[in-house]
């Protein structure tokens, strides 16, 4: 049923009118004709705008006539220029020319620029309501040294447009530092901080990890946890926003990036407490050991690459890698250890409870629930999300705030050949890794000879190499993500 229905010109007065329904799910658009046949045809012809495409919509005075312009701008997927799914933008502007005076057509035009915005900012449309809910505001934080350095370049094309169309207002930064946005979100008043939508990251995961860590570094950590993040690709790893597209069914793109910025709805990510020796670390991604920490840190100087940093040095790693040493212990997920938010019943109340984490120095017994793989490895990835990178999907039966973290093992008698299939496939194969299902693990690697040249890795950044222990709280953190979810596209 419509829920607004008007009779628009397409193009200019002097063009054929339409009729144009806005439904709950489309705007509707049909030659305007009389008589039944006429009525058969024009449902044929029909051209649809999805309201779960459209992003922003604009009315204007028409300067040389009475008329109002009405322009609605979306998003539909489709096969770009290259031939890559994608989506792209679409616009229809649709000519109010019903009234006498401009003032008549400005207030037909003002009824559907209300509707358009109610559906797109997500309330939903009461007709004959003028009311427009109200912008939203974002932080962006973008990183100069991410990635290749165009963190800043991809702003100006893909970001900045949509966020003009989508009339959201936003404060920017650019870091300075490593740790400009710990300390910044670690040190704003709550106030301004709550002022914000969401934190809109333009960088790879290691500012999402600065950002989480600043909000989880305050006293008022649970509300401040609260702030949604949101990122757009930027930098050599981009794990977040690949698993969030993925999820939602989304093609890996920036376009679609910033579309589930501006469509998307608050969503609960878990987040993990995780300890080292020296330090106590909040991560939203992944804790990895071995050939695939060294691998991610042996190529931070080929940034510029971009994403394929981590193949190149890969392959290059891939001739003589060592064998690492540990004991692993891993809490497997099972009906007895309930799912922890690290909210209620905190015992301090500065941090998450993480009861399931004995002091680092206490040995763990297999009484206790906790189950030890011990001997040589070639690396483990700990992954809460589905991917690390777009071309590394890691975790398949992750999901944002399940709870779970998934351990990724590939042991020490895995030939390279297999081990080159796991790390440059887009999915794992079954027969070579293990990967364990668990609320907590704990990895205490040998920390004789090989440990001078290896590394210990947290969300793509290294932390001091020791024996670490972590525990998942589900759902703790905020972003933004799609919800529906469409046919995946082909990998
Ligand atoms: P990439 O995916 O390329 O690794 P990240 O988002 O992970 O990109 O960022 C890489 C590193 O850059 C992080 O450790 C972050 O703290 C650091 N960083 C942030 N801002 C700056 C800056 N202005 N100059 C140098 N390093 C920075
Ligand atoms: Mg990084």
């Amino acid at each position: 049923m419509a829920l607004l229905s008007d009779t628009f010109c397409l193009g200019g007065r002097k063009h054929p009118s339409h009729r144009v329904d806005l439904t709950e799910t489309h705007i509707a658009v049909q030659p305007a004709s009389n008589g039944a046949a006429a009525n058969a045809k024009r449902e044929e012809s029909a051209v649809v705008t999805a309201l779960d495409d459209v992003i922003g919509v604009k009315l204007l005075p028409d300067n040389r006539s009475s008329g109002a312009w009405l322009h609605i701008y979306s998003y539909p997927r489709r096969k770009s220029r290259w031939g890559k799914l994608d989506r792209c933008r679409t616009d229809r502007s649709y000519f109010v020319c019903s009234e006498e005076t401009q003032e008549g057509n400005m207030r037909i035009g003002e009824r559907w620029r209300c509707a358009v915005w109610s559906v797109v900012r997500g309330r939903r449309f009461v007709p004959g309501s003028l009311t427009v809910p109200p912008s939203r505001r974002f932080l962006v934080l973008i990183n100069p040294a991410s990635g290749s350095g165009n963190a800043q370049k991809v702003y100006e094309r893909y970001v900045l447009p949509m966020f003009d169309m989508a009339e959201v207002e936003r404060d920017v930064i650019t870091t300075e530092r490593a740790g400009h946005v710990l300390e910044l979100l670690k040190k704003m008043d709550i106030e301004q901080l709550k002022s914000f939508s969401a934190i809109v990251i333009v960088s790879g995961d290691g500012l999402v990890y600065e950002a989480f860590n600043g909000l989880m570094a305050r006293k008022d950590w649970e509300a401040a946890i609260q702030t949604p993040i949101a990122a757009i690709p930027g930098g050599s790893g981009n794990a977040l926003v690949t698993s969030i597209l993925y999820a939602a069914g989304e093609p890996f793109t920036p376009t679609c990036a910033v579309f589930a910025v501006l469509r998307g709805e608050i969503a609960p990510i878990d987040l993990a407490t995780v300890q080292s020796q020296d330090k106590t670390h909040y991560c939203f991604l992944s804790l990895t050991w071995g050939l695939t920490a060294d691998v991610d840190i042996n190529s931070e100087n080929y940034r510029f690459m971009g994403n394929s940093r981590f193949a190149v040095s890969f392959l290059s790693r891939l001739v003589s890698y060592p064998k690492y040493r540990a004991r692993l212990y891993y809490l497997p997920v099972d009906d007895s250890i309930s799912e922890e938010t690290g909210m209620a019943g905190s015992g301090d109340e500065d941090k998450p409870n993480a009861h399931l984490l004995p002091s680092l120095d206490d040995s763990l017994s297999e009484d206790s629930g906790w189950k030890c793989i011990a001997g040589e490895f070639i690396t483990v990835v700990g992954s809460m999300l589905t991917h690390l990178s777009p071309t590394l999907h890691i975790a398949p039966s992750a999901t944002l705030d399940g709870g779970v973290m998934y351990v990724v093992v590939t042991g020490g008698n895995v030939s390279r050949m297999k081990v080159m299939k796991v790390f440059t496939n887009k999915s794992c194969p079954d027969d070579s890794v293990e990967i364990y299902a668990a609320r907590a693990f704990r990895l205490e690697p040998d920390l004789g000879e090989q440990a001078r040249q290896s590394y210990m890795v947290l969300d793509g950044e290294r932390i001091n190499y020791g024996a670490v222990q972590l525990q998942v709280h589900k759902g703790l953190g905020r972003v933004l993500a799609l919800t529906t979810t469409k046919e995946r596209p082909q990998e």
